[in-house]
Order: C-alpha cells, then structure tokens, then sequence
C-alpha cells in the first residue's frame, strides 16, 4: 500500500537497538514528503543510516504549539508526514499530543506505526503483573511534588511504570521505597535494547542499595516497575493461616471469631474469607 496523501504518520524508532525499526517505519519515512522530528539533527542520523534523504522539520516541547499551522497548512497541501520523536513512540512522554489532537480534529487522518517502546518493552520481561498496569512517566523534578506524586499512587493495585532519569534514580528510589514501603516488589530496566542492558528484580530497598552501591547501575536510561500495593486478600492476608487452621478444628463462627481476636484482622473481613474458605474445603 502507498502513502495516503494529507496524512500524518506517528512513527515509532528505536530505543538504541538500530535493528527495531520496523519494515513498515522505514517504508513510510522512505515516503511521506516531510519528517517532523523532536530533534532534527538526532532523527537526521536516523534517516541517514536508512539511506532516506527528507526535509525534515523540528516539533518539539517549545514549539508544538506553533508548529501546529504549518503542519495543518502542509497537511491541506496534500502532503503526508511523518511524525517521530529522539527514540520510541511519539507522544509517550514525548511531544506531539497537542499536533495530534489538532490534526484528528482538522480532520486528517493520523495513523499510527507501531514499534519500540521503553514502557512495554520493560513491562514485558518485569515479571509483574501485566493484565493491568499504569504508566506513570516521568515522577516531577522537585522532591516534594515527587514525594505527593508517588503518595498518590500508594494504593494502586496495578502495576506502575515509571520513566528515570540517570541523576535522579537513587533519590527517586530512596523516596519510592519510603513512600511504598521497602518491601515493595519492583524492577529496573536499564539501557533497554542496548550494550549494557540490565533487568534487575528485587525489593525497593534492596534496589536502592544495588543501585547506590555500583556507579555504572546509575548510568544510561531507565525504566522502574513498581508491583502494585496488593490487597490482603491477594497477599494471602494476616489472618489467613490461622482461619485456615481453625476452620478444620471449629465451627466457622468460632473460627472467625477466634481468627479476629488472634490477628486483629477485620471481622467482615475475616468472616467472607471463612465462607469461601469452608466452600473450598468442602470441595476437598
Ligand atoms: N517515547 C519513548 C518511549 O516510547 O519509550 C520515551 C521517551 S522519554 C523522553 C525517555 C525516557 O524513556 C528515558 O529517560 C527512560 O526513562 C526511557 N527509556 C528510553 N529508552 C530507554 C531504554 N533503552 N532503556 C530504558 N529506558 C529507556
């Protein structure tokens, strides 16, 4: 299929691994009639080693707004163009939401080339949960705003991902682990698709003395993968030995009862896991 004409391209690169870039990518850069990148010079080498030879156009934090016009006036033209940023997909934590929405709303198409991304790449060999997760980019600079941003996220049960930068990843993890608790569950993906690529699972705590006792774990770029707070009834709660245990000896109110003045756990709580409990072992 060839290029449509007044289309925009969102077109995702490699996150280091030259090798990621799709047949499709280097079809459709090899056709649009302009390439919008965040970085001209940087995406610039990108074409050069695809051999693709394209006027490019810089779209990046300070100027998306104001590019929009002359994207919309290239677009009426009936030209196409592709849309990329330094590396993975466009728009995530990278510019191009404000030309997007402006472009779908003048009514052009946009479509979408699928390809890397740090976030699912990372995701992908966490081994967290993945049937639900959240993207939480970039935490804020400033360590105060960090400190509300990741208290607002205590609670989540879904996974977490975080983008980090080099300057920032001990601190960022020393507050996680405050902030989430040290035995927190989580992940460093670090220099993904690249030389020193590293995948690293362990407890929040003991990743940030891994990370702080080896400078070269503090280099390049990362991705942080925090397991979701888990609710007690996922963990196997407090109280779940000891009603297990009861049940098989008592009459379930006795073991509730007794499981609630044992552990201090909540007697609705405890109480609902009983029928379920007696339910399964009935089955046994
Ligand atoms: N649009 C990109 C994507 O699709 O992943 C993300 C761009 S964002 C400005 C850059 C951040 O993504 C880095 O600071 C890092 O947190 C993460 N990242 C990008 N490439 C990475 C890699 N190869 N390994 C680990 N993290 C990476």
């Amino acid at each position: 299929m060839s290029n449509q004409q007044g289309v925009l391209y969102i077109v995702a690169t490699p996150i280091g691994n030259l090798e990621d870039i799709t047949a499709r990518a280097t079809r459709v850069l090899s056709q649009v009639d302009v390439v919008a990148a965040e970085d001209t010079r940087h995406s610039g080498k990108l074409l050069q080693v695809l051999g693709i030879k394209k006027p490019l156009l810089s779209v990046h934090d300070q100027n998306e707004s104001a590019r929009i016009s002359r994207i919309l006036d290239e677009l009426s033209a009936g030209k196409s163009i592709a849309l990329v940023s330094d590396a993975g997909t466009p728009l995530v934590s990278d510019p191009g939401f404000q030309v997007v929405r402006a472009v779908r709303e003048a009514g052009f198409s946009v479509i979408p080339i699928p390809g890397p991304c740090a976030a699912i790449a990372a995701l992908s060999v966490a081994g967290l949960p993945t049937d639900s997760f959240i993207f939480a980019g970039f935490a804020p600079a400033k360590a105060g705003a960090r400190q509300q941003f990741f208290q607002g996220l205590v609670s989540e049960p879904r996974t977490l991902i975080f983008y980090e930068s080099p300057h920032r990843i001990v601190e960022s993890l020393q507050q996680m682990a405050t902030v989430f608790g040290g035995d927190r569950q989580a992940v460093i993906a670090r220099e993904l698709t690249k030389q020193f690529e590293t995948v690293h699972a362990a407890s929040l705590a003991e990743l940030v003395q891994w990370v702080s006792q080896d400078n070269n774990q503090q280099k390049g770029e990362f991705v942080v993968l925090v397991h979701g707070h888990a609710s007690e009834k996922q963990t196997g709660s407090k109280f779940e030995s000891a009603l297990r245990i009861l049940l098989q000896e008592l009459p379930l109110k006795q073991a509730v009862a007794l499981t609630v003045k044992l552990t201090g756990a909540k007697k609705n709580e405890v109480y609902e896991r009983a029928l379920e409990l007696e339910l399964e072992l009935d089955k046994d």
